[in-house]
């Protein structure tokens, strides 16, 4: 089929695309094209000729960092503010002004890796498989807050470093939707699908988790890797293929 494009650029109980070194004046056009985008309304689900399921938008997870208040102070000092300074897709969830430094356990690192908000009760850091080959750890593929056997890095922040035994995986692929829309789909949480990318490299994806929760606008995440492999330059729909 053919691509359709909106703009879906990140994470949200998760992540963003939003890329480490980006300075915030290089996402200008991102959070101008984004209101273009929400205005049109052009990331709301659309019917095609060729599916009877609506089509997902897709968001692209660069490498980040979800955090605990203790270790963000830790890191940045206690009294530091840990604020947005750009909203993400799903509702209440933001890309913070603070990047840290990740360094694994052969002292490879990634320089600046970005927190996302709001705080969480554990410390997570997603990447990509090739990053965690990059860092010199091999992690689990889980979903978002499943630390068991993750891991370890030090992150090092302007005001002190941390070192984290459980903290880095490579998040599943997974949808976002909220219960009314899961019953449309035919889907309910912890569901695995199958979806299609379109395009020159044209890819199905298929141990797509379902997440649900009603808040969550739908939209289908994947890490770097799983975008790089299927080509995805701008912003993409992925069509629903069915349940695993
Ligand atoms: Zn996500």
């Amino acid at each position: 089929m053919e691509q359709k494009t909106a703009i879906a650029l990140e994470c949200s109980s998760c992540a963003t695309a939003i890329c480490g070194n980006n300075k915030i004046g290089d996402n200008l056009i991102e959070l101008i094209v984004d209101e273009v985008v929400r205005t049109l309304g052009v990331n709301s689900p659309q019917k095609t000729s060729s599916s009877p399921y609506p089509l997902i938008p897709l968001g692209v997870s660069n490498r980040h960092i979800h955090i605990s208040q203790g270790t963000f102070e830790k890191l940045f000092g206690a009294g530091t503010p840990f604020e947005s300074y750009r909203a993400l897709y799903q509702p209440g969830e933001f890309a913070s002004g603070n990047i840290v430094a990740i360094v694994g356990p052969r002292m490879r690192s990634i320089q600046s890796v970005r927190i996302l908000g709001p705080f969480r009760n554990y410390n997570q850091v997603e990447i990509s498989l090739t990053e965690a080959i990059q860092l010199g750890i091999n992690p689990p593929i889980r979903n978002a807050g499943d630390l068991k056997g993750a891991e370890p890095l030090t992150l090092i922040g302007p005001e002190g470093s941390t070192y984290l035994p459980e903290c880095a995986i490579i998040a599943n692929r997974h949808i976002h939707i909220s219960n009314d829309d899961a019953k449309i789909f035919g889907v309910k949480a912890g569901d695995f699908c199958r979806v299609k990318i379109g395009g020159e490299k044209s890819t199905i994806l298929e141990n797509v988790l379902i997440r649900t929760k009603d808040s969550w606008k739908l939209q289908l995440h994947l890490d770097t890797d799983d975008a790089n492999a299927a080509n995805i330059r701008g912003e993409t729909f992925a069509e629903f293929l069915g349940k695993m």
